[in-house]
């Protein structure tokens, strides 16, 4: 039987109609930015494995730092102990993270991470005496799976069914512009109106809304207004961190930084399930008191798996490489070569390049999910390219080692797609 016809026996797979989907590719080798399937078709993993194996697939350092670790310690319960890749993780996070972050919670991922942070803050405010029931969140944001992410998270294909148990959230537009007047104007309206506890936001980049970007200037207003009335903002860093927007957290663009942070994916450099979620002094100090019922009493069991800490200590040695930082640059400048040679296609609608981010929108109307999608999809794979286009949006996250002959290989796929659509 082949491994397909195995799978379709019992496996109930992420974002799928099983009714009608293709059945999932086999994947039985990955390397650098490629992987290979079980015909031996090798694929270029264009999104890095949605944003987590940066520094590529099976990489020798992260390998060396994981088999390590496995020899020494592989799990302990983190309530009650501590070990040396956890508090090292914490130190060279701390060194890298905006000066105002001081602690560091454990959770598996991006979702929960995000889910940890709400519960943090409203629970900040309770312990202070005051009752704040209502977050504040951007339209098409995305957020994570669990009720509290998904209450924030504004894309409505995945949210249908829930929408009546969520957390009561307030959502406002992205800032287009520096001056964002009348959004402020409504933000202002929201705060004086509501009791809102905090403020959860993709910081310049929403990446499941396809990309997107907003204005800098305009989301620094955006967090100076919360900050004034004790909103805690909570800079959901889960796609955008780790070096991906040029930087190694999008909130490094702004002179606000958050009070809390999410961070997921490519923490751990591909190869374990781990988030962290950051916050301020101030916010840990609101959690301290005598009576038990004031600390934060969230867990999950595998908190700081020292696997995992082991993981993402060996990827942020390769994230402030010279390395892998001149990698960053040279994708930046090629993404920026295609953009110029790409935009003024006639089936090209616009063109945004970050750091590692290329998008280009299609000048056409399409589902999320629909069949110019799957015509796409179909496309870039038989061109040996790993892309996953939503709705009319094409992007490439691509791993800091892919080389310039690959990425040449991923434009290829995207300019010869564009006479389909
Ligand atoms: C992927 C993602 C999440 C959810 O992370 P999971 O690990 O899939 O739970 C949350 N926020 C953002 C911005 C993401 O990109």
């Amino acid at each position: 039987m082949s491994l397909q016809q195995r799978d379709k026996k019992h496996i109930w797979h992420p974002l799928t109609q099983h009714q009608t989907a293709a059945p999932p590719i086999a994947i039985v080798k990955a390397k650098g930015a490629l992987l290979w399937d079980e015909d031996g078709k090798e694929y270029i993993d264009g999104i890095a494995s949605w944003y987590t194996a940066m520094y590529g697939h099976c990489n020798d350092h992260i390998i060396t730092s994981v088999s390590k670790q496995l020899k020494e310690l592989d799990q302990v319960v983190f309530t009650g102990f501590t070990h040396e890749p956890a508090v090292q993780l914490s130190e060279r996070l701390m060194a890298i993270l905006p000066p105002n972050q001081q602690k560091l919670f454990f959770n598996d991922n991006g979702s929960t991470a995000v889910e940890a942070g709400i519960k943090m803050a409203l629970q900040y405010h309770y312990n202070k005496g005051a009752k704040r029931d209502t977050l504040i969140a951007f339209e098409e944001g995305f957020h994570g799976d669990t009720f509290g992410a998904m209450s924030v998270s504004g894309l409505s294909v995945y949210n249908g069914p829930f929408e009546e148990f969520f957390l009561k959230v307030v959502r406002i537009a992205t800032p287009t512009t520096e001056q964002p007047d009348a959004l402020l104007a409504q933000l202002e309206e929201i705060l004086e109106n509501n009791n809102c506890a905090a403020f959860v936001y993709e910081p310049l980049v929403q990446g499941a809304a396809g990309m997107k970007f907003h204005n800098a200037m305009g989301l620094e207003q955006l967090l100076k207004r919360c900050k004034h009335h004790d909103v805690l903002c909570i800079a959901d860093e889960v796609m955008t961190g780790f070096g991906k927007t040029g930087r190694n957290f999008a909130s490094e663009y702004l002179d606000t930084p958050p009070d809390i942070m999410c961070l997921s994916k490519a923490l751990t450099a591909g190869v374990a399930a781990m988030s962290v979620t950051t916050c301020t002094q101030q916010v840990f100090d609101a959690f301290l008191g005598e009576t038990i019922s004031k600390g934060f009493f969230h867990a999950h069991t595998y908190s700081a798996n020292p696997l995992a800490c082991s993981a993402a200590i060996a990827g942020l040695e390769l994230l402030t490489s010279n390395a892998i930082q001149d990698d960053g640059e040279r994708i930046y400048q090629k993404h920026c070569a295609f953009a110029k040679r790409i935009k003024k296609h006639p089936k090209v609608a616009s063109v945004r390049t970050m750091g590692l981010i290329f998008a280009l929108d299609l000048a056409l109307e399409t589902d999320r999910y629909g069949a110019v999608r799957d015509l796409l999809f179909a496309h870039f794979m038989e061109r040996g390219v790993f892309l996953r286009p939503l709705g009319n949006t094409i992007y490439i996250l691509p791993p800091f080692v892919t080389t310039d002959q690959q990425l040449e290989q991923i434009y290829g796929a995207v300019e010869s797609c564009l006479p389909l659509v």
